[in-house]
Order: C-alpha cells, then sequence, then structure tokens
C-alpha cells in the first residue's frame, strides 16, 4: 500500500505547470535517446560492412558497385554524429576482361595497366599450376586493383573452378584454387549403332569426347568398323557434373553395353578401372610412371607445399623424377596431344588429353618428339627430358590431372590394367548387378542436346588461343 501511494503522492503534490513542464521534459529525453540509438546502429552496420569486405572479396564488378554504396552510407553517418572531416576511403575496384581472339597475356596486362613485373610475379606464382596458360576465348579474367596495385587476379576456367592469385605483402602472389563439386547425374543413353559407332552414340547424347571413349576402351574387344552390324544396340551409362543446373563438361563413363549380333561386349567401371563381366581388365589403363624405369623421386607431389624463404602456399602439382637429360620419356596413357609449349618457367611441356576428365603434362623437356592434335598410345614416347624452364637441376616434373584438378599420380586410384581378385569379385559383381539395373531401366533413348554444349567446349580447349608472352 506504502509503496503504491508514494508516487501517487509525488505527482498530486505537483502543480499543474510543473506536470506539462515535467511531461514535456520526458518527451524530449526519450525522442533525444532513440535518435542516439538509430545514429549509433547505422554506424555500427557500416562498420561492420567495412571490416568485412576483405573477407568479401570482390570477384565481379557488381559486389564493387554495393561496396561504393556501402562506404557512401558510412560517410554520411559518421557526418550526422560528428561534423569532423571525413575522407571517403580508396576501396579496391574489380574489373572483369573478358578474353577476345588474338589476345596475349602480355596483351592483356598493358590493356589493364598492370605492369609487367607484376605480370612475372604472377608467372612466378604459377609456375607449378600453369592456369595462365589455360585462358579461353570468352573466359572471364577478374582484376582488383588497389592503390594502383594489382591485389588479386581471379580466373574460372570453368564452371567448377576458381582460380585466384593474392598478393601477399612484397613477397608475392599467393595461389588458391577453389573447386566446386556440383552434382554428378548419372545419365543412360541407349541407341542402335546405324552407320558407326561414333556417330550413333553422338546422337544417342554422348559428347564427341564421350564416344570416342567408348570405342578407344572397347577396340581390343571389337572392331567397330568391321564387326559392328546395322542393327546392334547399346547401353551407355555416364555421370555428367552439373553446376546450378549447367554441364560443366566433366564426365565419366560408368558402364558400357554393346550388343553385337549374338554377343554382348562389356566394360564396367570399378575402382578406377574398367573391366569386362569377368573381371578382366580392359586394356584401357595408364600406366604409373612416365619413364621406361623407375628413377629417384627428387620431389613429390604436395598441394600444401610453402616456400621454404616466403612461406607463402605454393602447391607442388606433380611427381619429379631426378632424370638425365635426354631420358626418354612416355604418355601414361592413350590419348590426344592437347599442348606443346615453351613456357618461361615450365619450360618445353606437353600435355596429353587422356578422355574421360583425364590429362597429363610432362615439364622441363629438352625435345617433344609429338605434334599437337596427334594420338598417342599408352607407352608411346612422347618427348626427351631435359632442364628448361626454371629449375634447380634436370629433372622431369609429371603431373595427372582429373577434372582439372591435379591428383597425385603415384598413389591416385587410376585405371591401371590388371585382372578382379578373388576375393573382390563378389564385391565386384554386385557393383556389375547395381550398372545392369541402371542399364535396363528404360526403352528409349535420352536425346540430350548437350552434345552440342560440350562439343564446342573441347573445340575450344583446342584452339591455340592465348600466345605465350
Ligand atoms: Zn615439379
Amino acid at each position: 500500500m506504502r509503496y503504491n501511494n508514494t508516487p501517487k503522492g509525488f505527482l498530486a503534490k505537483l502543480s499543474k505547470t510543473h506536470k506539462i513542464l515535467l511531461s514535456a521534459a520526458i518527451v524530449i529525453i526519450v525522442i533525444t535517446l532513440l535518435f542516439q540509438q538509430s545514429d549509433e546502429q547505422a554506424t555500427e552496420t557500416v562498420s561492420d560492412t567495412q571490416q568485412s569486405e576483405p573477407a568479401v572479396n570482390p570477384a565481379n564488378s557488381d559486389v564493387t558497385d554495393q561496396q561504393v554504396e556501402g562506404t557512401e552510407s558510412g560517410a554520411s553517418a559518421q557526418q550526422k554524429t560528428d561534423n569532423n572531416e571525413v575522407t571517403e576511403p580508396k576501396g579496391p575496384v574489380t574489373s572483369e576482361y573478358v578474353v577476345v581472339e588474338g589476345d596475349t597475356l602480355g596483351g592483356i596486362f598493358e590493356k589493364m595497366a598492370i605492369s609487367q613485373k607484376t605480370l612475372y610475379e604472377l608467372l612466378d606464382a604459377d609456375l607449378d599450376v600453369l592456369a595462365l596458360d589455360d585462358l579461353e576465348l570468352g573466359e572471364s579474367l577478374y582484376f582488383t586493383v588497389d592503390n594502383d596495385e594489382l591485389e588479386r587476379l581471379e580466373l574460372r576456367p570453368s564452371l567448377a573452378k576458381r582460380v585466384i592469385f593474392e598478393r601477399r605483402d612484397h613477397a608475392g602472389f599467393e595461389y588458391k584454387e577453389i573447386a566446386v563439386d556440383g552434382k554428378w547425374q548419372q545419365q543412360r543413353f541407349i541407341g542402335k549403332v546405324l552407320y558407326s559407332f561414333g556417330g550413333s552414340a553422338q546422337q544417342a547424347g554422348l559428347t564427341m569426347n564421350e564416344s570416342y571413349f567408348v570405342a578407344n576402351l572397347l577396340k581390343e574387344k571389337i572392331d567397330f568398323v568391321r564387326q559392328i552390324r546395322p542393327n546392334d544396340r547399346f547401353e551407355i551409362l555416364v555421370d555428367r557434373q552439373y553446376i546450378d543446373g549447367q554441364a560443366t563438361g566433366a564426365s565419366r563413363v560408368r558402364a558400357v553395353r554393346v550388343y553385337n549380333h549374338k554377343h554382348v561386349i562389356a566394360a564396367y567401371l570399378y575402382k578406377g578401372s574398367y573391366y569386362d563381366e569377368d573381371g578382366n581388365s580392359l586394356k584401357k589403363a595408364f600406366q604409373r610412371l612416365p619413364l621406361l624405369k623407375r628413377y629417384r623421386i627428387s620431389s613429390s607431389f604436395n598441394p600444401y607445399r610453402r616456400h621454404p624463404i616466403t612461406g607463402l602456399r605454393r602447391p607442388h602439382n606433380g611427381t619429379d623424377f631426378a632424370v638425365p637429360p635426354g631420358t626418354t620419356v612416355l604418355s601414361t596413357g592413350d590419348g590426344v596431344v592437347k599442348r606443346v609449349v615453351r613456357h618461361k618457367y615450365a619450360g618445353l611441356y606437353i600435355e596429353v588429353d587422356h578422355g574421360n576428365s583425364y590429362s597429363t603434362r610432362y615439364l622441363h623437356l629438352s625435345k617433344a618428339l609429338v605434334k599437337r592434335g596427334q594420338r598417342v598410345k599408352r607407352g608411346e614416347k612422347i618427348a626427351l627430358s631435359g632442364n628448361t624452364g626454371r629449375t634447380t637441376g634436370p629433372h622431369l616434373h609429371f603431373e595427372l590431372r582429373r577434372n582439372g584438378a591435379a591428383i597425385n599420380a603415384m598413389t591416385a586410384h587410376i585405371p591401371i590394367a590388371k585382372t578382379i581378385e578373388k576375393k573382390e569379385l563378389k564385391q565386384f559383381k554386385q557393383q556389375i548387378a547395381e550398372y545392369q539395373k541402371a542399364l535396363d531401366k528404360a526403352e528409349v533413348a535420352v536425346v540430350m542436346p548437350l552434345a552440342q554444349l560440350d562439343d564446342s567446349l573441347i573445340e575450344k580447349q583446342l584452339l591455340p588461343i592465348i600466345r605465350r608472352i
């Protein structure tokens, strides 16, 4: 009772004028508090945006635009709270460059007003990656410049991959790769062989690459020119990679069945290798070593290697073999020579495309024995080793890539010629049963417009677009 009465009594004692004055004072205080709070909130939000800017790492001009807006509202919010001088912070600016025909790396950097010194710093960081050698027509490069200095360069070689070079103080650039796995979708293609296997397979929806791969996979089992008959059928199971609903071009053939007259010729992918129904390896396989015999490994595959002095991440994407100059270098699998080039740091190097998302690279060569576009076989002599480019001594740098990313050729599960062991036979048969179920699922061929899309990608890859500086 006493506590309830007290405020009432206090207010009752005040005169009418006092009451009005008191109410007005309360209203003013409340308004002032509200204003201050909203100002503080505005300032806080802005400083949050500013702090997160470097982490956001703008990759396109849209993001940069948003940042500029954020900075402006930050400045006006500060002006509200105090009237001190406000200097607008000069943030990093990202610009996009789209590669056009006839572009050279040096030319692009000149157009972007970036010094040759910076280009060489980038090439140095790119030494074991050679991402800058893979530029294609229509590909975008994102240059982030801060205070007239290139801070960051981003490449987007495919939907599945982003390559980033970032400046670390004055030590140079650090290389970073972001791979997006997306979704792998299994697709079934069936059809009849009409004139040629390749043509019919492509009509059924396979890409040129995939149909070539299948033909090559079965070439020791069936002669597609002489043995195939007009009514022979085929069923093929392929996994394809999609990102945001778009095909990236990466694919893996999982199972193939060709009904040739009264025979069934089959190939099934199991633990990285292809086998027939009985578990016998189909010889479409790789050999581990690009050499006739074993040599000492002078530097192993190491994606986390750091430079001993600068501490920058310098992935070693391959295996170095200490071989004397002039040693015979072999292609580790069947394929097509995609590239024979001279590079400032990698020296003379060869890249072979093996299909099914595999490729290999051979660096620091003294002589190339093959030409671009030439088909090569597993174990075929393709070059002589050397000491070209930037090396600390003669060696062969050998690299194996799957879906564009380097993998350890010495340990990776790659198709190696062999037969399934007895103890694994049960597991193998289970896998085949699964494939067969998937192959039997439908009756009609699935024709995908993908074939065109992927083939144009392949053609692009074969064009010599970027001339070296
Ligand atoms: Zn190396």
